[in-house]
């Protein structure tokens, strides 16, 4: 067990992301309470072998095999000391090494899934960025927390903002502690107040571009459907005990209050700050302490006007799909999962149109009969299914290539 005052060793999967590299930016700025164990990576050389310079880890994990050795030669010419390890089973190891005490989940998509697994399984304090990892396999993550008495602390600036929000020593009884009903607060992202009739042109560049957060591109179009406010109510759902009826999202255009928490007494608790992800990192990380990291300080007289407005499901069809499968049942969810990861996938690729994703989604849905995911091996076999289904519906959709959907969305404007 870690002390109070021991040093707080970690791992960082998915160190070269977006939250893998706030994540480093916080723990550069405490170096006498937090030291690096492991980073890893999919692909990119170049800036694992940056931050193993910088940060000294004994274990650097890529999951790409040639990319392995490539960042092998390059921290041999280096004099680093830190071992190179390769695929799924290694980001599995260090995900649970007994010299690691804290685990940034920060892989995207279902691939995070085993080795976040691990560190719950292993009694990890786990800091959970990777929403997909609840959204796919809630009823198994949750289970395994429990059973090994891990500490789960939310990443996802909502769920941070919820933990804040809720009575210290929560016990995952949202009724006794006298809580009515989780608030998500949603910026609305970059298609808030588009016109309708120009979605069948929107390009990737417009839906990663937004507003008020800078992240990676999957998560950045998940923010543009709003899939990803649907993704953190399956979320909440699991991390908080809330039901459907007792999660509503509101759209706040600022980012500034992050969510709140309405109790039976009327009051709501909110928590606020400038939108930038080191707040909840900071806050995980130094969990129940508190710790600078380097945000710049809200300035509500600069901010002046908050706004909050309900979400439309017309302009939004994916934050519906996703009240739906929390309300089918947990295969449901990896279904939504699977077919939306495929759908962002192709629609970066400019295979798919904007206003495909969620078509895709809906059809996938409906056509994956989805039991109850109990094992990984459950979830798994549902998430390879909805695959192969989205890749039909993909196969079959050429024509709307055809028709010039795609060329019209990349072309002008
Ligand atoms: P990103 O694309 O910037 O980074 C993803 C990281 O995962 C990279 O290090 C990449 O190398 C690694 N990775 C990608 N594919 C992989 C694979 N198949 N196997 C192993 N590693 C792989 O993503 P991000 O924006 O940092 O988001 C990471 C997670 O955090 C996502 O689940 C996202 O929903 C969640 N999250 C992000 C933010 C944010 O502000 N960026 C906020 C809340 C939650
Ligand atoms: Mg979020």
């Amino acid at each position: 067990m870690m002390s109070d005052t021991a040093i707080q060793r970690l791992t960082i999967l998915g160190s070269t992301g977006s939250i893998g590299a706030s994540t480093l930016d916080v723990v550069a700025r405490h170096p006498r309470r937090f030291s690096v164990v492991a980073l890893t990576a999919n692909s990119d050389v170049d800036a694992l072998f940056q931050q193993c310079r910088r940060h000294t880890p004994a274990f650097a994990v890529m999951v790409d095999a040639g990319a392995a050795r490539a960042l092998e030669q390059r921290i041999a010419q280096a004099g680093l000391k830190t071992r190179v390890l390769c695929g799924m089973e290694a980001l599995e190891k260090v995900a649970c090494l007994p010299e690691v005490d804290t685990v940034m989940a920060a892989i995207v998509g279902i691939a995070g899934l085993r080795p976040t697994l691990a560190a719950a399984a292993g009694g990890k304090k786990v800091l959970l960025a990777n929403k997909e990892s609840l959204v796919t396999a809630g009823r198994l993550f949750m289970d395994t927390v429990r059973a090994s008495g891990a500490t789960l602390l939310p990443i996802d600036s909502e769920h941070n903002a919820v933990f804040q929000s809720l009575p210290r020593g929560f016990d995952g009884d949202l009724a006794s502690s006298g809580v009515r009903r989780i608030l998500l607060t949603a910026s609305g992202g970059p298609f808030r107040t588009l016109p309708l009739d120009q979605f069948a042109n929107i390009t990737p560049q417009q839906a990663c571009a937004h507003p008020n957060w800078v992240m990676g591109r999957k998560i950045s179009v998940d923010s543009a459907t709003m899939m990803n406010k649907g993704l953190e109510v399956i979320e909440a759902h699991w991390l908080f005990g809330a039901p459907a009826e007792c999660i509503e999202v509101v759209v706040h255009p600022e980012s500034i209050v992050h969510s709140m928490v309405e109790y039976v007494d009327g009051s709501v608790i909110a928590q606020m700050g400038n939108p930038d992800m080191r707040t909840p990192i900071a806050h995980a990380l130094a969990y129940p302490e508190r710790i600078a990291n380097g945000v710049n300080f809200l300035d509500l007289a600069a901010a002046g006007t908050l706004r909050f407005e309900q979400p439309d499901v017309g302009r939004f069809p994916c934050l519906a799909l996703a009240f739906t499968a929390l309300r089918d049942g947990n295969g449901a969810a990896t279904v939504l999962n699977a077919a939306n990861e495929v759908a962002v996938e192709r629609f970066l690729d400019e295979d798919l149109s904007y206003a495909d994703i969620p078509r895709l989604i809906e059809t996938v849905l409906g056509a994956v009969h989805a039991p109850p995911a109990r094992t990984l091996d459950d979830v798994m076999g549902l998430d390879h299914e909805a695959r192969e289904q989205a890749w039909r519906w993909v196969a079959r959709s050429g024509h709307n290539r055809a028709a010039g959907t795609i060329a019209a969305a990349s072309g002008s404007k």
